[in-house]
């Protein structure tokens, strides 16, 4: 996990803010709190081409397999170092120090879909 004491804020939504594959925290200014994201596609690969995508650095192709083991994995551990470490005290706000949600992002183009399928059987 990252170490740095980099204070997160509500315009920065870095997928890769807590230096994990799948998982990363977002201050969400309207819930007042932490959102932690699970990002279904780390490589950034879709075939589509929407004009509103806003997913950085987007290139061709699938998304890999999502490996469910090291998603609980990162998904439990830092929900650990939320609640009982001190990632709250180095990188958030005072005034949002608390775990607001869960939010799973799911591509909704047909490669992740697949995959998704795949990796919950
Ligand atoms: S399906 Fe999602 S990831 Fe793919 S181009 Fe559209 S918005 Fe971007």
């Amino acid at each position: 996990m990252q170490s740095d004491s980099k204070r997160l804020n509500t315009t920065d939504h870095s997928r890769d803010s807590a230096g994990l594959t799948y998982v990363y925290p977002v201050i969400s200014r309207r819930a007042g709190g932490v959102s932690i994201g699970i990002n279904l596609n780390p490589n950034n690969a879709c075939n589509w081409r929407c004009v509103y995508c806003q997913v950085p650095d987007l290139k061709r192709g699938s998304a890999p397999r999502i490996d469910l083991n090291k998603l609980e994995r990162e998904l439990r551990s830092f929900l650990h170092e939320l609640v009982d470490g001190d990632f709250m005290q180095k990188h958030v706000p005072p005034e949002v120090r608390k775990i607001h949600d869960i939010a799973i992002s799911v591509m909704v183009n047909p490669p992740v879909r697949k995959n998704l399928n795949k990796s919950s059987n």
